[in-house]
């Protein structure tokens, strides 16, 4: 008899509350974790920029395992197709595992807790991956806040100390199921190729929290943490990275709790992951050109700060947040082409890709998120650069042709596109 702690985007055996809480009540604890085809998409080459770096996370887990006589077991496919098959290898007493919010792990999730009870197997959920879930803070009539201040002023107020604290895990350990090592497919043959990217340590310095605030916004300095992909998938813990932020940088708390209140709001309203948040700006007539869209995907729109943050994106998996702020609003006003275009690209291209805050940015940049930009804010690409690289170093180091007759022209005069996007956005605000 066995019980299951199913990893997900938690992957760590420190600081891991599901985990801690199978150890404490179960023997025998199998960790299991899944390659789910609807997480890890495909693009058409079965490359997935994300998947070799979850590869290489999940082994090491394994090996760590296997020093202590246990193992992991790894699966691809659909989850509720995995748990009917382990059905049949083990006697499963309960299932662990630390909860999700998006609209698609909360369906999968419901069908596996639906299929475990029908075979009177308990499927135990925890919170591990927020600080506050959606039903904690919410405005004093239960309603979700839509206004990022008034949800962190809130935010602030809850948030104390002992929820930080580290969930101990190895004082257990002794209750992970003793197993010789189980076997791993390679991600070849669970069809996927791997897409090389630069991986950030997972580290955050209490001298990078210190002077976050006075760096964060030039892409030259190298003032922000990296840690975007080890919390999109908990190689590092929430709790560990508040509790230094708590100690060290307000302001960076303060991009950890955009990061919770996107979470939420995807909760609230999941039709975002289709729709504008504000109905309205689903009417905006975009231009969607085909060719305009491929010259900003490639960095060769003629705007050097644009093109630099789409060729870092390209080359590294990564993107600054300001210049991930000027490509964004660059596509949706100057270019006026749809922002879910430019979200998919996101998706595609970013090893931190999380839908909540993916999509968070891409409707504040349109304009049409809650609590986003107001819409006839354009910013202006040059401005920009001047003032967050003002010594033009970071755009050297992607545009290294910039000033030289081989740098394209701009593709649109930056006045005239202004004046057609907002000409083009109050149309639609006018017409709802
Ligand atoms: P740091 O500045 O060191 O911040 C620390 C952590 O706080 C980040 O790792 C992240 O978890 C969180 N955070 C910081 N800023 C934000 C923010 N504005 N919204 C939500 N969380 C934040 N972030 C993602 O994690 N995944 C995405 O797919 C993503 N797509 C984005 C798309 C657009 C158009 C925009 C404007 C922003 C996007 N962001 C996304 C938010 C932000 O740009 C990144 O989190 C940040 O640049 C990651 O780098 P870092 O870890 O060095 O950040």
């Amino acid at each position: 008899v066995v019980s299951i702690f199913w990893f997900r985007r938690d992957l760590r055996l420190e600081d891991n509350i599901g985990l801690m809480h199978a150890l404490r009540t179960r023997e025998n604890v199998l960790p299991l974790f899944i390659f789910d085809p609807e997480v890890f998409q495909r693009d058409e080459n079965n490359g997935n920029v994300q998947v070799g770096f979850v590869y290489d996370t999940i082994l090491g887990i394994k090996e760590k395992l296997e020093t202590i006589g246990s193992g992991l077991h790894v699966a691809v496919g659909k989850p509720l197709d995995v748990f009917k098959s382990l059905m049949d290898s083990y006697h499963i007493f309960s299932v662990y595992a630390n909860r999700e919010y998006e609209p698609y792990t909360l369906q999968r999730d419901d069908e596996v807790d639906a299929f475990l009870a029908n075979q009177g197997v308990e499927f135990h959920t925890y919170k591990d991956q927020v600080l506050f879930e959606q039903n904690e803070i919410v405005k004093d009539n239960g309603e979700p806040y839509t206004v990022f201040t008034a949800y962190k002023q809130r935010f602030l107020r809850k948030l104390n100390q002992s929820m930080v604290v580290p969930a101990p895990i190895s004082k257990y350990a002794h209750n992970f199921f003793r197993t010789t090592p189980l076997p791993v497919p390679s991600l070849e043959i669970m069809g996927y190729s791997r897409v090389e990217v630069p991986v950030p340590p997972r580290k955050l310095p209490a001298e990078l929290l210190k002077s976050y605030e006075a760096d964060r916004d030039f892409p030259a300095r190298n003032g922000t943490s990296h840690l975007g992909v080890h919390l999109r998938f908990g190689t590092v813990s929430i709790r560990k990275v508040t509790a230094l932020a708590m100690q060290h940088s307000e302001t960076f708390l303060n991009e950890l709790i955009w990061r919770n209140f996107y979470s939420v709001i995807l909760w609230f309203f999941p039709q975002v992951v289709h729709t504008s948040f504000k109905p309205a700006f689903d009417e905006i007539v975009w231009e969607n050109s085909k060719e305009d869209f491929k010259a900003w995907c490639e960095g060769r729109t003629g705007y050097p700060l644009v093109d630099a943050g789409m060729r870092e994106l390209n080359a590294t998996g990564y993107m600054h947040n300001r210049v991930r702020m000027v490509t964004a609003s660059f596509l949706c006003k100057h270019l006026l082409i749809d922002w879910r275009w430019g979200e998919a690209y996101f998706a595609r291209k970013l090893l931190d890709y999380d839908l909540a805050s993916n999509n968070g940015g891409w409707q504040w940049a349109a304009g049409s998120g809650n609590d986003a930009a107001p819409y006839f804010r354009v910013f202006n690409p040059e401005l920009q650069a001047k003032k967050f690289d003002p010594n033009g170093e970071y755009i050297a180091k992607w545009v290294p042709e910039y000033g030289t007759i081989s740098y394209p022209k701009p593709i649109i005069v930056h006045a005239e596109a202004r004046k057609r996007a907002l000409a083009r956005y109050a149309e639609a605000v006018k017409a709802k």
